[in-house]
């Protein structure tokens, strides 16, 4: 695991100080998010072509985690379906909970696998979580405001 380790610092660090795809998108669908255990507050505004995910963007402010976390999911959602997207949260999820191990999920999940290390603190995970329960929103429509409580 202590690689893993090591590489989560550096991308919490890297993600956290220079967000990618940290600006709105006009035209598509978004979800606002609230994990008021922490502060953390953000928008997923996401675009379907179709079945599939054309673009995703976020903007907020929150902990380095939180941030983190958003930005790395902008990253890895272009162009999944909403198959591979349910998939690749559920994996997510279990991996930042502590279900299943990182370096077992790294096919997966990729560079997410660093969140493993979010699983050594419980109060982290929502903060990990929480972009993808927002993105869910904005995909589904299910909910403007997600909260994590
Ligand atoms: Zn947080």
């Amino acid at each position: 695991m202590s690689d893993l380790r090591d590489l989560y610092q550096d991308v919490i660090l890297d993600h956290s100080k220079r967000p990618r795809n940290f600006h709105k998108i006009e035209g598509g669908s978004c979800a606002h998010g609230h994990n008021p255990l922490c502060g953390d507050q953000l928008t997923v505004y996401v675009i379907l072509d179709g079945d599939v995910v054309a673009d995703v963007a976020f903007e907020g402010s929150g902990c380095a985690i939180s941030t983190a976390a958003a930005s790395m999911m902008t990253q890895v959602l272009k162009g999944k379906t909403r198959e591979e997207v349910d998939a690749l949260f559920e994996t997510y999820h279990d991996v930042v909970t502590g279900k299943r191990d990182g370096e077992e999920c790294m096919d997966e999940l990729g560079k997410l696998a660093v969140f493993s290390g979010v699983s050594e603190f419980p109060v982290r995970v929502k903060c990990a979580s929480l972009a993808w329960h927002t993105m869910k929103a904005a995909l589904d429509e299910t909910a403007d405001t997600v909260s994590t409580e």
